[in-house]
């Protein structure tokens, strides 16, 4: 077999053996298949896509190219959770310490954020001192220990991966479902858990604009999950405007704090409940009533070395110098919040990053006072931005009136989550 013959079958639009993409994921890590010939054969993946098995053996050739946990075999009832990304989504700070006070265990690798979506670790690395560049050992002592740990995902972790992805990134490859796919699951199957659920975000705000293309990849992925012995599931949720009203590491930790004490924006919570049932786990909101959720959250950042006092005082997590308010031009009722503009303004003030590597400013970012179905009166505030720098302030100011739209009329809030798929 050549790498030449492989490429030239995808190219003609027929489907591969296993042992073919055995080969290739096999150069893609040890390097004897170079950059340009892994190039061509992304680019016909592309334009001719794949199977069902053929993702699916991809993915697990993938998982299986770095080091692999095997949590479920640690602990049976070990559940994960992974979100295509999207604005404002801190579903992961209070989700996993609600799942983990229901009594199930919970061992999350979690990205940092590129482009408009923001990333679990460098939120929770807004939390002074908190660590989250833990060892295999302190990772799984960690979970052991109070049943929760987050740890930045290490690179040894799917590397092929690793390799392909940052190639796809440069050949305008990453649009193709069965490579999203496989990527995404294939650090999934790297630490496999018994239960995993997917939060496949829909709208301007997320990598899937469409309900179709959201359904398509939640399909593809809960069957790759299935075939490889994992019980998995997704949920469709909205990200038409943003998830809860903060956007920004610290803000969107402020947020999930608020959550967790039983206050902050009910649909954050709602998604919350929804991702838990969907992982078999019921009744997860008592964990917030009894305060058991919250006590979770304390014990990870104890764990990971945070200022345990940063989730309770006002000024424990960075706040950003500089805040204005942007109001409504009209009176009515807000019937559009755009998520990727408000993402895109909240990278613009320091929160996200262009390009893997870069720092993130941990205290600027965005806060919404209104959100799609709320009345508003002329003048009245829309979204509060917090800047560390004054020419990037105004640049956000500039360009926020045009993120929200108005109707005369009453307009029904969008629903949050809108279908869930389960393997069967
Ligand atoms: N996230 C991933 O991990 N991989 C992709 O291909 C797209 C999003």
């Amino acid at each position: 077999m050549t790498a030449a013959e492989v490429i030239a079958r995808k190219r003609a639009g027929r489907a591969h053996s296993r042992a073919e993409i055995e080969y290739l994921v096999r150069g893609a890590t040890d390097g004897s298949i170079p950059d340009f010939q892994l190039a061509a054969w992304l680019m016909a993946v592309c334009f001719q896509g794949m199977t069902g098995d053929e993702t699916a053996w991809l993915t697990e050739a993938m998982a299986a190219s770095g080091k692999m946990l095997d949590l479920q075999v640690r602990w049976p009832d070990v559940v994960d959770k992974h979100s295509t990304g999207g604005v404002g989504d801190k579903t992961t700070l209070v989700l996993v310490p609600m799942l983990a006070a229901a009594g199930v265990h919970v061992a999350k690798m979690s990205g940092r954020a590129l482009g408009f979506s923001g990333g679990t670790i460098d939120k929770l690395e807004s939390i002074p001192g908190l660590r989250t560049g833990l060892s295999e050992r302190e990772f799984l002592d960690q979970v052991d220990r109070i049943g929760l740990a987050v740890a930045s995902q290490s690179d040894d972790l799917a590397p092929a991966d690793g390799k392909l992805y940052a190639l796809r990134d440069l050949t305008a490859t990453v649009e193709s479902l069965p490579l999203i796919a496989s990527s995404i699951m294939s650090k999934k199957l790297a630490c496999r858990a018994g239960r995993l659920v997917l939060d496949v975000k829909v709208g301007a705000g997320a990598f899937m604009k469409t309900p179709e293309d959201a359904r398509a990849l939640a399909d593809a992925m809960v069957y790759i999950g299935r075939d490889a012995g994992v019980r998995t599931s997704a949920v469709l949720s909205d990200m038409s405007q943003p998830e809860g009203r903060a956007i920004g590491n610290a803000l969107e930790v402020r947020e999930a704090v608020e959550v967790l004490q039983g206050g902050g924006p009910a649909d954050v919570l709602e998604l919350c409940k929804v991702l838990a049932s969907a992982l078999g786990v019921e009744g997860v909101e008592r964990t917030i009533a009894s305060g058991a959720a919250f006590e979770k959250l304390q014990a990870v950042v104890e764990a990971q070395g945070g200022d345990l006092g940063a989730l309770d005082r006002p000024d424990g997590l960075p706040r950003a110098g500089l805040q204005q308010e942007v109001c409504a031009a009209a009176s009515g009722y807000v019937a559009a919040v755009d998520a990727e503009a408000l993402g895109r303004a909240a990278m613009a003030l320091g929160a996200g990053r262009v390009a893997k590597g870069q720092a993130v400013d941990p205290a600027v970012g965005l806060v919404l006072r209104a959100k799609v179905g709320d009345a508003v009166r002329r003048g009245q505030p829309l979204v509060e931005v917090h800047a560390n720098d004054r020419a990037k302030l105004d640049t956000v100011l500039a360009a926020l009136p045009s993120a929200f739209l108005y109707s005369d009329r009453p307009v029904a809030a969008p629903e949050q989550a809108t279908a869930i798929i389960s393997a069967s």
